[in-house]
């Protein structure tokens, strides 16, 4: 990748202090990575660069939101963000280390473009269930995915493709204990 990326950290033997950088992201942010799933969001990135003895340590934090399909309804819904990662980049020969966020370097690379870096703390950020608050999902397509789950036990009824309407898997239940 080339110095011209916004997301590029030069990385110089010579540092001294403390680099600082400050992103503001949104959907352009997503949207020129070709291979994010992620789409749309936008969140503020801080980021910091200190040189140790043999390597660099960048330390970012995010916070903000981004965009993604519910797991309930499929909408797209907000999902808040606030994570912080670590790199430790060094130059030279890739080595064997027990820690897995070292990136090395080429000798000739002059920096290091941290875009997908960003993008894969935001990613990992998303927690594995991820749903709109109770009551604010899309009710015709949560439904009818609540019936799929329940499957297996149809109501006869349904079979003749008379019923439009997807019974919602709580009524059925209750049904059975009014019986
Ligand atoms: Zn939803």
């Amino acid at each position: 990748m080339g110095t011209e990326s916004k997301y590029f950290i030069p990385l110089s033997e010579e540092q001294t202090q403390v680099n600082s950088y400050s992103y503001e992201i949104g959907d352009e942010f997503f949207e020129s990575l070709e291979d994010a799933e992620i789409k749309r969001g936008k969140a503020s990135v801080k980021l910091t660069c200190r040189k140790d003895s043999s390597s660099f340590a960048l330390h970012f934090s995010i916070d903000g939101m981004v965009y993604i399909p519910c797991d309930r309804c499929l909408d797209d819904m907000e999902q808040p963000i606030s994570t912080e990662g670590k790199l430790i980049v060094r130059f030279g020969e890739e080595q064997e280390t027990e820690d897995e966020d070292t990136i090395f370097l080429p000798e000739s690379e002059k920096g290091i473009d941290v875009q997908w870096n960003i993008y894969e703390f935001i990613a990992l950020a998303i927690p594995l269930r991820h749903v709109h608050p109770d009551g604010l999902c899309n009710q015709e397509m949560a439904a009818k995915f609540a019936s799929i789950v329940v499957g297996g036990e149809e109501d006869p009824a349904h079979e003749g493709g008379q019923t439009e309407k997807p019974t919602d898997p709580r009524w059925d239940v209750l049904k059975k204990i009014k019986k």
